[in-house]
């Protein structure tokens, strides 16, 4: 019988992400979290926020975590409390999602975008060194794709520099990088709960956790309009606070974070094997000094888009994280870059392929992705000559 369903469903849809409902005994809990915040009407603040942001706090190893309404929140916030704006530069790598080079923006800083290291994804000592000037006065890390920045020799250089490292672990929830999670151990870290994020919630949300007491009471003003106590404002915020309903899907998915990222890391070593002698470049797995949390799982191929059209007819989702790096989009081209002038995140960007991955997508999903992805390495190898 398991078997037979098993072979009827050989060429399901893969889809790039599975989420909630695909555990019904999860998706149960959270609504029922979920209606109990409904049943109180304790919408803002309260109880569900500050235990979440309690435990977030413990989990991640921080003495605070305040929640925000989203990660470029959580970015912009976390500037602004640390009173960067107007004149300062802000180093970000050019590949990454969008929002870190937003939240500079929005905090009024000069977004200073630098190319990335190729053997990880990420800016390192030796990217960063030779873009720092007088005016620089912050570097933010981005762990993509959940693979650990190397922070150590980046917080040698912040620190001697007398600058600010903020890490944006927005897709890294839970990485370990030498024995302390990520987000612990720059100036502060930003998370973003979007549903698809390793920890996501029911809608839009971020954390920023840190272990300054004056930044987080700053950042904690911020998120509501500079108000305490009630209607008596000290500073000039916005309104950017976690949602109850959020808090309370969180608290509950948070219990479950690190079982789901150990099977993602599982899923990536399935695929790694599977595609073991294929023409694509996989991405490193995890290893006691570089942990990876797999948020994506992402090869390259000199053949993406007909690899990805391919996939897509065999029932496999595919993506590509990111097919612009920022400094080649619409939305910075007042920044004067070129293509050519950030050649590694250019490159990456023209081959990257993010396959199948999540903590619900199953082994028989896992080995469907592989058995296509060789249909396509065969038929490359016969008719490419
Ligand atoms: C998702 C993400 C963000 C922004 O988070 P939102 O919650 O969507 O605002 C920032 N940086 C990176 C690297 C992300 O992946």
């Amino acid at each position: 019988m398991a078997v037979a369903s098993r072979q009827e469903h050989t060429r399901d849809q893969v889809p790039l992400t599975r989420l909630d409902n695909a555990d019904p005994q999860l998706f149960a809990s959270l609504m029922s979290a979920v209606e109990l915040v409904a049943t109180a009407g304790a919408f803002t603040e309260g109880d569900e926020l500050e235990a979440f942001e309690t435990e977030f706090a413990d989990y991640c190893g921080t003495t605070h975590a305040i929640g925000v309404s989203s990660g470029t929140e959580a970015l912009a916030l976390t500037l602004r409390a640390l009173n960067i704006g107007h004149g300062d530069e802000v180093i970000v790598p050019t590949n990454s999602f969008i929002a870190t080079a937003e939240a500079v923006t929005l905090a009024g800083a000069e977004l200073r975008l630098i190319d990335v290291d190729p053997a990880t994804n990420t800016i390192t000592a030796d990217t960063v060194a030779s873009h720092l000037t007088s005016r620089t006065r912050c570097v933010i890390p981005v762990h993509l794709y959940g693979r650990t920045a190397d922070l150590d020799p980046l917080l040698e250089l912040t620190r001697t520099s007398g600058l600010h490292l903020v890490e944006d672990a927005c897709q890294a929830h839970g990485a370990i990088y030498r024995g302390r999670r990520v987000g612990s151990i720059g100036t502060a870290g930003c998370f973003s709960f979007y549903p698809a994020k390793n920890l996501g919630g029911w809608g839009d949300g971020g954390a920023i956790v840190t272990n300054d007491s004056a930044l987080a009471e700053h950042v904690r003003l911020l998120r509501a309009h500079g108000e305490h106590p009630r209607y008596y404002h000290r500073l000039r915020g916005t309104t950017a606070r976690l949602d109850a309903l959020q808090a309370a899907v969180l608290r509950i998915k948070l219990r479950h974070l690190d079982t789901w990222n150990q099977r993602r890391r599982s899923i990536a070593e399935l695929l790694s094997e599977h595609l073991e002698h294929s023409p694509f470049t996989l991405p490193q797995l995890a290893s006691d000094d570089q942990d990876h949390v797999f948020h994506q799982y992402v090869i390259l191929s000199d053949q993406r888009d007909a690899l990805r059209d391919h996939l897509k007819r065999h029932g496999v989702a595919s993506g590509v994280h990111y097919p612009v790096p920022i400094h080649l989009s619409d939305a910075y081209a007042s920044l004067g870059l070129a293509t050519g002038d950030l050649p590694v995140a250019e490159n990456h960007a023209n081959r990257c392929c993010s396959l199948p991955i999540s903590p619900f997508h199953t082994d028989s999903d896992i080995t469907q992705v592989a058995q296509v992805m060789h249909e396509f390495d065969a038929a490359g190898a016969s008719s490419g000559g």
